[in-house]
């Protein structure tokens, strides 16, 4: 089977220069080798994502020279495949309603810190501290029959028990040279969110799912979500799906060393183009001449 890369990007806002430089980099690592360039859409937080982003998404990348098989995979249309797979993680009794706020979780964060540092996830979010978890399957249903919101959250102490020394195949790098096989990590992220009452999914379980669904085998993606590899790979290794190889690329940065963002104007790849800059000018600036 020819090799299957996918640009993933998400329709909240405009395309920049760090963009353009992924979905370049994966178009031209699919021509090189005869693999298949997908587009996906992750959709998923439908208070942040618009169509007329989408619709921008589609023209920018045309303009690059960047082609893609279609259809294209929306995120937000694919729901029930999300929620079997956080099926199968409940059934493995992986999975658990925690009814907090974020203001109320930031309280329980202090409240532990007035007792020394409180251990923090590799973006600098502090850990959940994990009070849901004592809670009795009583005092569960009792809060969900009353209709309390809640989010559900991996047990990462009990995912990591089912898993042995995970690891990845990194082709690319880390942000500290990390190359090869990579050691996974995924505790440090604690136990993150699976679901949401607004959002019934989330970034990491659906991206495991549709990259295996949609058989891709090579993930050519920014180095800001290299770490988050670990708890891909652990996902994957708890739902059954296959391993695809990673190559995490530098991000491009602004001229004060910072990362770009979606709202800054300079590096829109829509401003550029007004500007009168090329597409052939775009792979210049980013360095693939
Ligand atoms: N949707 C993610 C983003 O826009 C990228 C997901 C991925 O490449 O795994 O940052």
């Amino acid at each position: 089977m020819p090799p299957v890369f996918r640009f993933a990007p998400s329709p909240n806002g405009f395309l920049h220069l760090g963009h353009a430089y992924s979905a370049l980099l994966n178009f031209d690592r699919a021509r090189e080798i005869g693999g298949r360039l997908l587009l996906r859409i992750e959709d998923i937080d439908a208070t942040r994502c618009r169509p007329e982003y989408e619709t921008a998404i589609y023209e920018d990348l045309a303009w690059l020279g960047i082609s893609w098989q279609t259809p294209v995979r929306r995120q937000s249309e694919h729901l029930a495949d999300y929620r079997a797979a956080l099926e199968k993680l409940s059934a493995l009794g992986l999975v658990y309603p925690a009814f907090e706020s974020r203001a109320e979780i930031a309280k329980l964060v202090a409240a532990r810190e007035a007792d020394g540092p409180w251990p923090r996830d590799p973006d600098g979010a502090p850990l959940y501290p994990g009070d849901a978890k004592s809670l009795s399957a009583d005092e569960r249903s009792q809060l969900i029959a009353s209709g309390a919101p809640y989010a559900l959250r991996l047990d990462m102490g009990a995912a990591c028990r089912r898993t042995a020394d995970l690891t990845w195949n990194e082709h690319g790098e880390g942000p500290d040279g990390e190359r090869g096989i990579v050691p996974a990590r995924p505790e440090a992220w604690g136990d993150v969110v699976l679901a949401r009452k607004e959002t019934p999914t989330s970034y990491h379980l659906s991206v495991v799912v549709d990259d295996a669904l949609q058989d891709v085998s090579e993930i050519v993606r920014g180095q800001d979500l290299f770490y988050a590899t670990s708890v891909h790979r652990l996902l994957q290794v708890l739902l059954g799906l296959p391993e695809p190889a990673y190559r995490h690329h530098r991000l491009i940065r602004d001229e004060a060393g910072r990362k770009l963002s979606k709202s800054s104007r300079s590096t829109g790849l829509r401003e550029l183009r007004a500007a009168g800059i090329t597409a052939a000018r775009i792979r210049r600036l980013v360095g693939l001449g």
